[in-house]
C-alpha cells in the first residue's frame, strides 16, 4: 500500500486537462529585456511595472541595509524582529496612502490573511467579488464567517444580497480587488463604499496590482477615485510596482494596533528581512517623487491599447491586457507561438481563471520598440 498513490493520478488528470503548471527560470536581470532558456525575450510577464526591481537605488538600500543589519530580522516582530527600518516603512506607506498608520507583513498573501482572519469570525459576513484574488477568498474561508460572492463588479446583486442577509450577522466585511488581477478591470469603489456605508459594512480593497501606478501619487485606486479619507481597509503589496518583497494594511491607528494584536499571519512569523524593507522603502520614495515612471507607464498601456483595439480585449484601467483564447489548449499554443517571435507572456487558464486568457503586463521601461514588436506578433497569430 502507498499511501501517496493518488498523486501520480491526480497529476495525470491535470496534464490531460492542460491545466499542468510548471517553473522556468530566468537567466538575466529583471527588466523589460529578459533571458530564458539562452534565448532573449521581451518581457510581458513582469508586475514590476515602474521598472524599479533592476533600479540601481533600491539595490544600493538593499545592499546597504544587509551589510548594516545582517541578512534576517532574527524573529517576529514583536520579539526580536522589529528594526527602525520597519517603522520607517511603515510611516512612508501610511504617508502614501493618506492614513492614519499601516502595517508591512512578509507578503500580500499574509496580509490578507492576516488581516480578515482578525477581525470577523463565525457569527460575521463577508461579501467578496467572484474574482477576487485566491489570498482574500483563502483569507474569508480561514476566518469562519459565512461567505456570499457576488457577480463581478455587480453592485445591484451585491446590493440585493446585503438587503437579504446583512441582519442576521454581527459584523459585515466587503472585500474586493481594486484591480483584478488577472483581468485588468477596476472595482467600482465609489458605490461600494455607498453601500458599505449604507449597511454598516467595512470595505477591504486590495491595491496590489494599483499601488504605485494608479493615482495622482501613485497611491492607488482609491486615491483616484479622492476617497482617500474614507473608512477603508487598504491592502496592498511591496512586490509589484514596488519592486520589493513584503505586503501591508493601511487604515486607521485603531485598526493597525488591533492587527498587532491579533493578526497571526503577522504576529507569529519572522519580520521582513531588512535589504527588503529598504528596498521597499526606497521605492516608496521614488513613487512619490518621479511621476514620470507612471506617466510613461500610461502613455505604453494606452499605445498598445490603441493598437490592438480591434482585437477581443478584455476592458482594462490598467497596465494588465487580456486577449481572450477558447480553450486552454489553444492559449499554451499562443503562448509558444508568441514566444517563438520573442514575447514571453503567460497563458493563464483555469482553475485560476474560468476563461484562458493570454495576460500581458506593460512597464514603464518598455520602449516603443518592444511594444510595435508585440503588436506585430499579436496581430500575427
Ligand atoms: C499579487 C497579489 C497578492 C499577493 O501579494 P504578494 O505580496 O505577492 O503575496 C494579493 N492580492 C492581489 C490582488 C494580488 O494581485
Amino acid at each position: 500500500m502507498n499511501p501517496y498513490q493518488w498523486l501520480e493520478k491526480s497529476l495525470q488528470t491535470i496534464h490531460r486537462a492542460n491545466w499542468y503548471r510548471s517553473v522556468t527560470p530566468i537567466t538575466s536581470f529583471p527588466g523589460a529585456n529578459i533571458e530564458i532558456e539562452g534565448k532573449s525575450l521581451i518581457n510581458f510577464a513582469s508586475n514590476d511595472y515602474l521598472g524599479l526591481a533592476g533600479d540601481f537605488r533600491l539595490i544600493k538600500a538593499a545592499v546597504q541595509a544587509t551589510q548594516e543589519f545582517g541578512t534576517g530580522s532574527t524573529g517576529s516582530r514583536l520579539l526580536s524582529g522589529h528594526r527602525e527600518l520597519h517603522q520607517e516603512l511603515e510611516t512612508a506607506i501610511a504617508s502614501l496612502k493618506q492614513t492614519e498608520a499601516a502595517l508591512v507583513f512578509s507578503s500580500g498573501y499574509l496580509a490578507n490573511l492576516g488581516t480578515i482572519t482578525a477581525i470577523v469570525n463565525n457569527r460575521d459576513l463577508i461579501l467578496g467579488d467572484q474574482y477576487n484574488h485566491s489570498s482574500l477568498k483563502n483569507g474569508a474561508k480561514l476566518s469562519g464567517a459565512t461567505i456570499l460572492e457576488y457577480s463581478h463588479c455587480n453592485i445591484e446583486y451585491l446590493q440585493k444580497q446585503l438587503q437579504q442577509n446583512r441582519h442576521q450577522y454581527r459584523r459585515c466585511l466587503i472585500i474586493t480587488d481594486s484591480i483584478f488581477s488577472m483581468d485588468g478591470d477596476a472595482c467600482p469603489l465609489p458605490q461600494l463604499l455607498s453601500l458599505a456605508k449604507k449597511f454598516d459594512c467595512m470595505l477591504l480593497v486590495d491595491e496590489a496590482h494599483a499601488t504605485g501606478i494608479i493615482g495622482a501619487t501613485g497611491a492607488g485606486l482609491v486615491e483616484y477615485f479622492d476617497c482617500s479619507n474614507q473608512p477603508l481597509i487598504m491592502i496592498g503589496t511591496l512586490s509589484k510596482a514596488l519592486g520589493s518583497l513584503g505586503g501591508y494594511v493601511a487604515g486607521s491607528k485603531m485598526l493597525i494596533d488591533f492587527l498587532r494584536n491579533r493578526a497571526p499571519t503577522w504576529i507569529y512569523t519572522t519580520g521582513l528581512s531588512p535589504a527588503d524593507a529598504a528596498a521597499a522603502l526606497e521605492a516608496v520614495k521614488i513613487v512619490q517623487t518621479e511621476p514620470q515612471r507612471r506617466e510613461k507607464l500610461w502613455h505604453n498601456v494606452n499605445y498598445v491599447k490603441d493598437k490592438l483595439s480591434a482585437l477581443k480585449l478584455f476592458p482594462s484601467e490598467s497596465p494588465i491586457i487580456c486577449l481572450g483564447v477558447k480553450t486552454a489548449e489553444e492559449s499554451l499554443i499562443l503562448a509558444k507561438k508568441l514566444k517563438k517571435d520573442r514575447i514571453f507572456a503567460p497563458a493563464i487558464r483555469p482553475p485560476t481563471v474560468p476563461t484562458s486568457r493570454l495576460r500581458f503586463s506593460i512597464m514603464a521601461t518598455h520602449t516603443e520598440k518592444h511594444l510595435q514588436q508585440l503588436i506585430n506578433a499579436v496581430k500575427k497569430h
